[in-house]
């Protein structure tokens, strides 16, 4: 199979992907990558199949039906050329976020198309398989939306603070972070202590040691985690090991991002924008070859226009 530094520049990905049957047998090798051509119709599952002269498509020896690397992918009903699709990915993962209109230009499509592509990237990074968070784990949120957008609560004017859990036109974002680990960021309805708590019990393993600022008061769960705690309203900040800093970095990234890219998200596309920062965040690391294998391997969703913007 291929070495993971086959490109690193975007000269290198126009390079190494001339064709639109060398996208396809990238895609095809790394969805198949033990080389069973799997049938993707209707559970089919079938391993072998007869490949047309194109190099591109397939035909499932059980079902006969006609399939390619890209059926049942978020690429499938595109009609764009499979390299602009790998550029996009390489743009979107490259740069702090890339909007739908710097998008448009560097490509060569129409902004709708550019937006369409931005969405369909974004459904399949939120696609990840996530793992429950163990070890050392850092919960916090924010807000979205509104006057005080943006701000963190300990800079928020005094009402919004007093005023507490239900900022009303405010959007909260929780967010876990396991030092030395993963980030995982979700769009919650509200922060009463219910949504809270089924929050954490459903992304951090037991017995784990969560530290929180202490602010909301994250009761509830002392029996079932070893909790710390901070209180940023009484002056105290992280002492030593209990702190909940690496995640407000991500926070201050995440709302750098969301001001200078986007300009602006509704609650109803925020989730998405959280699924592209904290997968950027996860795998920041990775060279950019394996960046580009990560969003590949997230692929095999489906997103129709119509629901987008239903
Ligand atoms: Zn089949």
């Amino acid at each position: 199979m291929f070495a993971n530094t086959e490109f690193k520049t975007i000269i290198d990905v126009v390079t190494r992907f001339p064709t639109e049957k060398a996208c396809h047998q990238y895609l095809a090798s790394r969805r198949w990558s033990d080389g069973l051509m799997v049938c993707p119709h209707n559970d089919c599952g079938h391993e072998q199949a007869y490949v047309y002269k194109d190099g591109i498509r397939y035909k499932c020896k059980k079902c006969k039906l006609v399939y390619t690397a890209k059926t049942g992918t978020f690429m499938e009903a595109s009609k764009l050329p499979t390299i602009k699709w790998f550029l996009s990915i390489y743009l979107f993962m490259h740069k702090k976020g890339i909007s739908s209109i710097q998008l448009s230009k560097d490509i060569g499509c129409q902004q709708k198309t550019a937006w369409f592509i931005l969405c369909r990237l974004r459904l399949a990074l939120g696609n990840e398989t996530k793992e429950q968070l163990d070890g050392v784990v850092e919960i916090d949120e924010t807000f979205v939306g509104g006057a005080a957008r943006f701000k963190h609560r300990n800079k928020r004017p005094k009402y919004l603070k007093e005023q507490g859990r239900d900022l009303p036109d405010k959007t909260p974002v929780m967010g876990f972070l396991q030092r030395g680990g993963k980030l995982r960021a979700m769009v919650l309805p509200n922060v009463t202590s219910d949504v809270l708590y089924h929050a954490v019990r459903k992304n951090i393993k037991e017995k784990s040691t969560v530290m929180t600022d202490g602010y909301r008061g994250y009761s509830g769960f002392d029996y079932l985690y070893d909790c710390k705690s901070i209180d940023h309203g009484k002056g105290f900040y992280g002492d030593g090991e209990i702190h909940t800093n690496t995640i407000e970095g991500f926070w201050s990234q995440f709302k750098k991002g969301i001001k200078g890219v986007y300009h602006k998200t509704t609650p109803k596309h925020l989730q998405k924008y959280v699924d592209e920062f904290v997968f950027r965040y996860n795998y920041r690391t990775l060279a950019v070859q394996p960046q580009f294998d990560c969003v590949i391997a997230n692929m095999k969703c489906r997103l129709k226009y119509k629901d987008l913007v239903a």
